[in-house]
C-alpha cells in the first residue's frame, strides 16, 4: 500500500479536515496539543473514495488497521479480543462537513462471548457488561448486517413486558443477559449466520458499513439539500477510538459543555453532566442531567480538571467550543469538540470579551460574527416558543414581527392608530398616497408586489415589518375584508405578520424585543475603524434621517424626494401640479411646494451635518401620485348615487319649504365629481403599458423642467441657509434614470442657473456636488462620458437588475423567481443579492470607465443589494466608495464592510 490511509491521533494533521474529516482532524489536534483523548486512529476519506470506486477495501488496508490496533493495545495495556482486559472501540463516521446523524457509528465493538466476561470481571458489574453487549449486538446488527431495528425492538419490548417494567433502567443483569441471547437469535434468523465472534471481522464489517453510509440515501439527500459539493466534502473518514465508560460506577460520568454560555455569551462554565451514565442516556433524556456547577460539590477535583479542559480548548481553538467528555474511574477524557453555535447576542458579546481577554485579535473578533445574524438583534422577533401554523405566506420583505388589528385603508389606520390601537395595514399593494397609513401601523401586509415594491422599500426604510406579495390573500378594500382560503379577515381582526419569514398568522403571537447592547456598539465601532467602504442610509424624511443616525449611518446615500410629497397636506398640492392645464397653473403649485421641500432639506442636512446627504430629483412616474383608474371609477359611481340622493333631499326640502341646514349641497357634490373626473382623465392620459420603463426619472425633468428647477432651488436654498448658520453641510444633487451625458448637461444647466441666482443674491459660494444615478444599462456603457459632468455615481441596482435581467421588479419575485432559485437556475434572488456575474460586470465596467475620465469619481450603490454582505464584498472588490441601504440594515452593512476589507488582505 503506497498511499498512507491510516493515521494515529498523534500523526494526523489536525488542519486537514478534507483528508481526516472534521471529527478525526479534531481528535488528532486535541491529542497533539496535550488533551486527554482516548487513544485512536483515523482511516482517511481517500480510503473511502477508493472503496466506493473499487467496491472493496484498498489492498493492505486491513493489515495496516491491525498494526494500528496493536498500537492501541500497547497504549491502553488492553487486548483486542482478549478476555483479560478487553479493548473495546467505537467506530465513528466523520466527513469534512458536519452532517449530523446522516452517517453511522458503532459503539462497544470488540465484544463477544469471551471479551464480555473480561469486561464483567474488569468492571465488577455484570449488568453493565450485558447492557453494553446487547446495545452492541443491536447497533452492529442494524448497521453492519442490515437487520431491521424493529426486530430487536420487538424482542426487547417482550422482555420488558415479561419483567413488568417500562424503562430500560428497570431491567436487571438477568433480563439484559436474556436480551443479548434473543438479539443473537434475531441476527442468526435474519442473516442465516451466527453473529461474528471474531473481533477483526467485526472491525472489517464496521469500517465497510461506515463507508457505505456515505453513499446511503440519507446522506446523499442531505448533501443535495445543503448543497455540499465534492469540493467541500468528499467521502467520510472512519475514526476508531478506544471506548471509555462513564457508567462503570460513581467515579464515572458523562457530560456536554460549551466553553461560554451560548445564550448570552457570558464567560462562565456551561453544560450538564450525569454521574454513572453513558452519553446516550443524556441525549435520550432517560435521566435528567445536572448543571455542571453542581460538579464543583460532587466531584471537586474533576470539576477543576474540567475548567482546565475548557480553558485549553478555547485557548487553542480561539473560538467558543461545544465539547463532550467522559469520566472513567476518576479520569477525564475529551471525546469531541467543535465550534459552538450561538445566537447573535452571544456571538457579539463573546467576540468583544475574547478580544479583551487577549484570546483573539480585533480582526478575529470582527470576522467571527456573521453580519446577517445581527438581524436578530435589530428587530422584534416572534417568540420562538409559539406553536401557531401560518395562515398564509408571502415574501419576507422587511424584517421584524408585529401584531395588530387589520385595517384596509391608510385613513382608517391613522384613525385607529391615533386612538392607540395597534394596526396592520392590509392592502393589495401600496402607493405613495398610503404613506400616512405606514406611519400609523405596526406593519404592512400586501397581496401583490415584490421585495422592491413600494410597500417593501418604504417599510424597510422605516424599520417596520412587512410581508409583501402574499398571493394567497384576496384583499377587498371596499368590503374591508380579506379572504384566505375559507378564512375571512374583517376590519378589527387581529393578525401577526413576520417580516423575517414572510408568515402571516391569525391572532396575536408574543414578540421578543430587540436590544442594541454596549458590546454591539463596541464591535461596530471597531468595524468602522477597519472598513474603507462607508455605510450610508437610504432615508427620505427628517424622522428617518434620525433613525439612520442612531444606526450609525455615515451619511444619506439616497434621499428619494418624492417621499416628501407623501403627506396628507402635501399630496393635494402635488395633485394640483399634475392636473395643471398649463405652465402657469403648474408653477403656482410648485411655488407652494418649494418652501416645504426647502425646510425638509434644511432639517435633514442639519441632522446629518457634517455628513453627506445625496438628494435624488423626482423619479417615479406621475400617475403614482394619483389614485388608480379603478378606484376613481368606483368613487365616481358612488358620488353619482350620492348626488341623486342629495337632489332628492333638496327637492323634498323645497316641496316642504324647509331649509337644508348643514347638509352638503348639490353644487358641492357636483364640484367634487368634476375634480374626480379631471383626475380620471389625467390618469387615463398618463397610462403607460410599462410605467417602470416609461415617463419617469430624468425624462420628467426634461419634459417638465420647472419641476426639477423647483427641487434644485429648494436644495440649494437649504444649503445656503445652512452655510449662513455655520452648519457644515455636504449636499449632493443626483439625477435618476440617466442614459446619456446630454441629459446630465441639460439638468446641470438648471443647477447652474439656480446656483448663480442664489450666489449673487446672497453673496456666498455654494458648496455641493452634482452626480448621476447609474441604473440603466446604457449609463454603464457610457460611464466615461457621464463622468465628465458627474462628480459621483450611485448604482441604482434595483433598476439596473430589472434592466439586465428583463425582469419586472414588481412582479418577478412572486411569479417565477422562487422557482428559479428552487431549481437552482439562479442561485439567489438578484433583487436581494447582487448578481455579480451579470449586473456586476456592468458595474465594474462603469467604475473603470468613469474613473478613466474622472479619477476622483466617488462611486456608491443605493439599491437594496447595498445592505447585503456578499454584495458588499463585491463592492469592495471593484473599488466602490460607499454603500447605502435602509437604516435598520446599516449595522449589518458596517460589519460586512469591515469583513470585506479584512478578507481583501
Ligand atoms: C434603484 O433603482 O436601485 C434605486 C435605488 O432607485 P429606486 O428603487 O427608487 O428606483
Ligand atoms: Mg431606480
Amino acid at each position: 500500500m503506497s498511499k498512507q490511509y491510516v493515521f494515529s491521533f498523534e500523526e494526523g494533521d489536525g488542519k486537514n479536515k478534507h483528508l481526516l474529516g472534521g471529527k478525526g482532524a479534531n481528535l488528532c489536534e486535541m491529542t497533539q496539543f496535550g488533551l486527554n483523548v482516548p487513544p485512536g486512529f483515523v482511516i482517511s476519506t481517500e480510503a473511502c473514495l477508493e472503496y466506493q470506486d473499487i467496491h472493496a477495501l484498498p489492498a493492505g488496508l486491513l493489515d495496516t488497521v491491525r498494526q494500528y490496533v496493536g498500537q492501541l493495545e500497547q497504549k491502553t495495556g488492553k487486548g483486542f479480543g482478549s478476555a483479560a482486559g478487553p479493548l473495546l472501540v467505537s467506530v465513528r463516521s466523520g466527513s469534512a462537513m458536519s452532517m449530523p446523524g446522516m452517517m453511522d457509528t458503532i459503539l462497544n465493538l470488540g465484544l463477544n462471548q469471551e471479551t464480555l466476561q473480561g469486561l464483567i470481571t474488569q468492571s465488577g458489574d455484570e449488568r453493565f457488561g450485558y447492557d453494553a453487549y446487547r446495545r452492541f449486538i443491536q447497533l452492529f446488527g442494524k448497521i453492519a448486517l442490515g437487520v431491521p431495528d424493529a426486530l430487536f425492538d420487538a424482542a426487547f419490548e417482550d422482555i420488558k413486558r415479561q419483567a413488568g417494567v417500562k424503562a430500560d433502567v428497570g431491567l436487571n443483569a438477568e433480563h439484559l443477559k436474556e436480551a443479548s441471547r434473543r438479539f443473537l437469535d434475531v441476527v442468526r434468523e435474519h442473516t442465516g449466520k451466527p453473529f461474528p465472534e471474531d473481533v477483526y471481522t467485526q472491525l472489517e464489517y464496521a469500517v465497510k458499513a461506515v463507508f457505505d453510509s456515505w453513499s446511503g440515501k440519507r446522506a446523499m439527500d442531505y448533501r443535495r439539500e445543503f448543497r455540499i459539493t465534492p469540493a467541500m466534502a468528499n467521502g467520510t473518514a472512519v475514526n476508531i477510538v478506544t471506548m471509555v465508560f462513564g457508567n462503570m460506577g460513581n467515579d464515572c460520568a458523562t457530560g456536554v459543555g460549551f466553553t461560554r454560555n451560548p445564550g448570552t455569551g457570558e464567560n462562565e462554565m456551561f453544560g450538564e453532566y450525569l454521574v454513572n451514565a453513558q452519553g446516550e442516556d443524556v441525549v435520550a433524556g432517560i435521566r435528567t442531567p445536572k448543571p455542571v456547577l453542581e460538579m464543583q460539590q460532587e466531584m471537586p477535583g474533576l470539576y477543576r480538571q474540567l475548567v482546565e479542559l475548557r480553558d485549553k480548548l478555547e485557548g487553542h481553538y480561539q473560538e467558543v467550543q461545544d465539547y463532550e467528555y467522559t469520566i472513567e474511574k476518576g479520569v477525564l477524557y475529551c471525546l469531541q469538540t467543535r465550534n459552538g453555535k450561538m445566537n447573535a447576542a452571544a456571538m457579539v458579546r463573546s467576540s468583544v470579551e475574547m478580544f479583551r481577554e487577549g484570546l483573539i485579535s480585533k480582526e478575529q473578533a470582527l470576522l467571527r460574527v456573521n453580519p446577517d445574524q445581527l438581524e436578530q438583534l435589530l428587530h422584534p422577533g416572534l417568540d420562538p416558543k409559539h406553536k401557531q401554523t401560518p395562515l398564509a405566506q408571502g415574501l419576507p420583505a422587511s424584517p421584524g414581527a408585529a401584531s395588530g388589528r387589520c385595517v384596509f385603508d391608510a385613513d382608517q389606520a391613522v384613525i385607529l392608530g391615533r386612538s392607540g390601537t395597534k394596526v396592520i395595514l392590509v392592502r393589495e399593494e401600496t402607493k405613495p398616497e398610503d404613506i400616512h397609513g405606514f406611519f400609523a401601523s405596526e406593519g404592512v401586509l400586501t397581496s401583490r408586489g415584490g421585495k422592491t415594491s413600494h410597500a417593501a422599500v418604504v417599510a424597510r426604510g422605516m424599520g417596520k415589518a412587512c410581508v409583501a406579495g402574499a398571493e394567497g390573500i384576496q384583499v377587498d378594500a371596499r368590503a374591508r375584508s380579506a379572504k384566505i382560503g375559507d378564512v375571512v379577515l374583517r376590519e378589527g381582526d387581529i393578525i401577526t405578520i413576520d417580516g423575517s419569514s414572510g408568515n402571516v398568522y391569525l391572532g396575536e403571537i408574543p414578540t421578543i424585543k430587540p436590544e442594541f447592547s454596549q458590546e454591539l456598539r463596541t464591535l461596530l465601532d471597531w468595524a468602522d475603524e477597519t472598513a474603507t467602504l462607508k455605510v450610508m442610509a437610504n432615508a427620505d424624511t427628517p424622522d428617518t434621517a434620525r433613525v439612520a443616525q442612531e444606526y450609525g449611518a455615515m451619511g444619506i446615500g439616497l434621499c428619494r424626494t418624492e417621499r416628501m410629497f407623501n403627506d396628507v397636506e402635501r399630496l393635494p398640492i402635488v395633485v394640483e401640479m399634475i392636473l395643471a392645464h398649463n405652465l402657469e397653473e403648474r408653477q403656482a403649485a410648485l411655488d407652494k411646494l418649494l418652501p416645504i421641500q426647502r425646510e425638509d432639506f434644511k432639517e435633514i442636512f442639519a441632522i446629518m451635518a457634517p455628513r453627506p446627504v445625496t438628494v435624488r430629483l423626482l423619479d417615479p412616474p406621475m400617475h403614482e401620485f394619483l389614485p388608480s383608474e379603478h378606484q376613481l371609477e368606483d368613487e365616481l359611481r358612488a358620488l353619482e348615487q350620492y348626488l341623486l340622493s342629495v337632489r332628492g333631499r333638496t327637492a323634498a326640502c323645497n316641496a316642504m319649504r324647509l331649509d337644508n341646514p348643514g347638509g352638503i349641497t348639490e353644487d358641492q357634490v357636483a364640484a367634487i365629481i368634476a375634480r374626480k373626473n379631471r383626475m380620471l382623465r389625467k390618469v387615463r392620459e398618463l397610462y403607460e403599458v410599462n410605467p417602470m420603463l416609461g415617463h419617469r426619472g430624468v425624462r420628467l425633468g426634461i419634459t417638465y423642467p420647472e419641476i426639477y428647477d423647483m427641487q434644485i432651488r429648494a436644495i440649494l436654498e437649504a444649503v445656503a441657509d445652512c452655510q449662513q448658520q455655520g452648519i457644515p453641510v455636504l449636499a449632493e444633487i443626483m439625477v435618476p434614470q440617466v442614459i446619456t451625458s446630454q441629459e446630465l448637461e441639460f439638468i446641470y444647466r438648471l443647477v447652474n442657473k439656480s446656483q448663480q441666482d442664489i450666489e449673487s443674491r446672497l453673496g456666498l459660494k455654494l458648496s455641493f456636488k452634482f452626480g448621476s444615478m447609474v441604473e440603466t444599462v446604457r449609463a454603464c456603457t457610457r460611464a466615461g462620458e457621464l463622468a465628465k459632468i458627474a462628480e459621483f455615481f450611485s448604482f441604482g441596482t434595483n433598476d439596473l437588475t430589472q434592466a439586465a435581467f428583463s425582469f419586472s421588479r414588481e412582479d418577478a419575485e412572486n411569479k417565477f423567481l422562487p422557482l428559479y432559485t428552487d431549481h437552482g437556475i439562479l442561485q439567489d434572488n438578484p433583487f436581494e443579492v447582487l448578481d455579480v456575474k451579470g449586473v456586476g460586470v456592468l458595474m465594474r465596467m462603469a467604475v473603470e470607465q468613469g474613473r478613466e475620465t474622472n479619477p476622483g469619481l466617488k462611486v456608491g450603490i443605493c439599491g437594496e443589494q447595498g445592505g447585503h454582505p456578499a454584495s458588499i464584498n463585491f463592492c469592495q472588490k471593484i473599488g466602490i466608495n460607499y454603500v447605502s441601504c435602509s437604516a435598520p440594515r446599516v449595522p449589518i452593512a458596517r460589519l460586512a464592510a469591515a469583513q470585506a476589507k479584512l478578507k481583501e488582505k
